[in-house]
């Protein structure tokens, strides 16, 4: 060892306490010390003192470092430099600084890269003098962060420092205490948006032009309800078992972060084409579809995700985060466990819900908002039985928006629950005026409830409340919740719905077939009557499959005693088949479209079976 090899040595001390190294254990932690010879001359020369002290030093940190002379000679590395590269020492010994680092890159991903960038700093000396900061990927999935100097004394270079730090994932334990908290979540254990951020910098950095990347973003939804409904702590719990959900179906390489309270990032590394990504969307999507269980409970939670590719939606971290949220936004809007692969006609459409949004807090006040009533028909009578509320938004500027556009906006906004108790009060206001007006007592109701009002602890107060007022009989209130809705907490569910039906109004469970396989929930909730999807009997006897699942259901209705409407009949065939097939109710456009109140009760004070609606609009 030479006066060199001090010096550098010496430098890499402090290195290591520049980063963080807790130096004070370094005296306990003699262990692994290279070279035995400094122990047995421990009290020889004050040089070799002070050898023996850098060496330990060198080994006291979890970083790895090698460093170099001048003359790019292997002069000094600890044992972390070893385990990280998984080099024997032997290697070092016996290789040359340039033998080694083929060996190593051989252990990076897309090692082409690296090697470009070694070349890089050998043409260009002037850069070294300056710390390089990279990150590093192994191929196994390890991320490092790499500092790479340049020593100078009076001007001389001296010889060049390694060192590597292990960012991968705080649970492995390789940060201190500071470091851990800038780049990890305490929660989940998973990076944060920082470092998140840096490895995205690092990924965009190391792509070529067969290999793309994609930024995800991923978002719970209506997580809140879940806090509100199982406490925090659950809600905790629940948080981690979703990221470890998520973790298990990435691939190797990929990394997962929180990126805020209910949503997390995804960087997936390895795209070569756009099917690899949908691929890991589809099975993180099944995986939500089978639900999580928090102490005995069982949960369901979908997720919605928004996703930006490089290079096609963006080559740098701030637009590909940009455009994944854009993609997230229009995800969340559309149905419940769904993807949305970015398109630049989102940024205009974005604007527009934006627009939407605002409108929307107005709306309400503004008498924007109308309820329309839809007639549901008994197929043997032919009578009106019960009037569907529909609900309308007479934008001034934009028309008629249809609900499936704006209730999504209002559950995002919290403002559905204002909106859906004026909706509850409406309908029925308005169907006790035709029980009175038109004479017609057993006239009845339903109107539909959305997810965050069905979670909301003071539902059953409200409608007790709008039953009061407006003086119509539970038993003449149908509330129907989409199975989807039910099936989110089942638990909660089941509870709700027994209290509902304890006051006495029906339930039933709309766009029945759409939502989760599972039919054994059916036989622990009141409902009263199944109502086929739309999309089924739009299909019917077009000879494929949808026939049957209709007789199925019409099927299972009646065997477990429940009513059941088919909705969407739109043609004399698909009525006339249903009636066969003893379906009681029908409501579709064959019968009449959403009505206008005025409408409706014109409708209803003409009415004669099966005459349709023109020819009552028209007189
Ligand atoms: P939904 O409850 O399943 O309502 C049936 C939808 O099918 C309505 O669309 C209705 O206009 C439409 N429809 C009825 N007959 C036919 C037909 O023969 N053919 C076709 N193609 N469509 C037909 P709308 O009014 O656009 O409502 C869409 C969804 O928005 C509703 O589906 C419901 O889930 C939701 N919605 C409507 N009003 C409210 C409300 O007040 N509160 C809540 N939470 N959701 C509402
Ligand atoms: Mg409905
Ligand atoms: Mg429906």
């Amino acid at each position: 060892m030479t006066t060199l090899t001090i010096l550098l040595t010496t430098i890499s001390v402090t290195i290591l306490l520049v980063t963080g190294v807790v130096f004070i254990f370094f005296l306990s932690n003699i262990v692994n010390i290279q070279n035995i010879q400094y122990q047995q001359q421990i009290e020889t020369t004050e040089v070799e003192r002070l050898l023996l002290l850098h060496q330990i030093s060198l080994e006291s940190t979890r970083d790895g470092i090698l460093i170099l002379d001048d003359a790019n000679q292997i002069i000094g590395f600890n044992q972390s430099f070893l385990k990280i590269w998984d080099f024997p020492e032997s290697v070092i010994q016996s290789s040359t600084y340039q033998q080694l680092l083929r060996r190593a890159v051989k252990k990076l991903d897309n090692p082409k890269y690296y090697i470009r960038k070694l070349r890089e700093i050998n043409n260009h000396p002037e850069k070294q003098i300056n710390a390089i900061n990279d990150s590093i990927f192994f191929n196994d999935g390890r991320i490092f962060y790499t500092n790479y100097h340049t020593q100078k004394i009076d001007n001389h270079k001296v010889g060049r420092i390694w060192s590597f730090q292990d960012i991968t994932y705080a649970g492995k334990n390789e940060f201190t205490v500071n470091n851990y908290h800038q780049f990890y979540d305490p929660l989940t254990n998973l990076p944060n948006r920082l470092s998140f951020k840096n490895s995205l910098i690092a990924s965009l950095a190391s792509t070529t032009q067969n290999h793309k990347l994609a930024v995800c973003i991923l978002d719970l939804n209506r997580f809140k309800n879940i806090n509100d409904n199982l406490g925090y702590s659950r809600g905790d719990k629940l948080l981690k078992i979703v990221a470890d959900r998520i973790q298990e179906n990435l691939n190797h390489g990929d990394i997962i972060a929180r990126w805020g309270g209910d949503e997390f990032s995804l960087l997936l590394r390895k795209v070569s084409k756009i099917e690899d990504v949908i691929q890991i969307q589809e099975r993180i999507l099944a995986a939500f579809r089978k639900g999580f269980a928090i102490d005995n409970q069982h949960i369901n939670l979908s997720i919605s995700i928004g996703i930006a590719i490089s290079p096609h939606h963006g080559i740098n971290t701030d637009t590909l985060i940009k455009n994944a949220d854009t993609a997230l936004s229009c995800a969340k809007l559309q149905k419940a466990n769904h993807y949305v692969i970015y398109h630049p006609d989102f940024n205009s459409q974005k604007s527009e819900l934006f627009t939407l949004e605002n409108d929307l807090y107005n709306a309400l006040e503004r008498g924007e908002l109308k309820v329309y009533y839809q007639p549901q028909i008994n197929s043997f009578s032919g009578e009106i039985t019960q009037m569907e509320a529909l609900l309308r938004w007479e934008h001034p500027e934009m028309g008629l928006i249809s609900p499936s556009k704006f209730i999504p906006i209002a559950e995002e906004t919290g403002l559905i629950i204002p909106i859906s108790e004026w909706v509850l009060k409406t309908a029925c206001l308005q169907n006790k005026k035709w029980q009175e007006y038109l004479n017609l007592p057993d006239l009845s109701i339903a109107v539909n409830l959305s997810t965050s009002q069905f979670q909301q602890s003071n539902l059953v107060n409200t409608i007790k409340k709008v039953l009061t007022e407006t003086q119509l009989a539970p038993k003449h209130l149908e509330l129907e919740i989409t199975e989807t809705v039910a099936m989110q907490d089942i638990e909660l569910t089941r509870n709700t719905l027994h209290v509902l039906n304890k006051i006495g109004v029906e339930i039933s469970i709309d766009d029945f077939g759409t939502g989760y396989s599972s039919l054994s929930y059916l036989k622990d909730i009141p409902v009263t009557s199944l109502k086929i999807d739309q999309s089924f009997v739009k299909n019917l006897l077009k000879g494929d499959s949808h026939t049957a699942i209709t007789t199925a259901i019409i099927d299972l209705a009646h065997g477990l005693n429940l009513g059941v409407v088919a909705e969407g009949v739109e043609t004399e065939e698909q009525f006339n088949w249903l009636k066969v097939m003893k379906c009681e109710v029908v409501q579709g456009y064959l019968f009449s479209h959403p009505l206008s109140a005025e409408e409706a009760t014109r409708i209803l004070k003409f009415y004669q079976p099966y005459k349709l609606e023109s020819s009552y609009l028209a007189a």
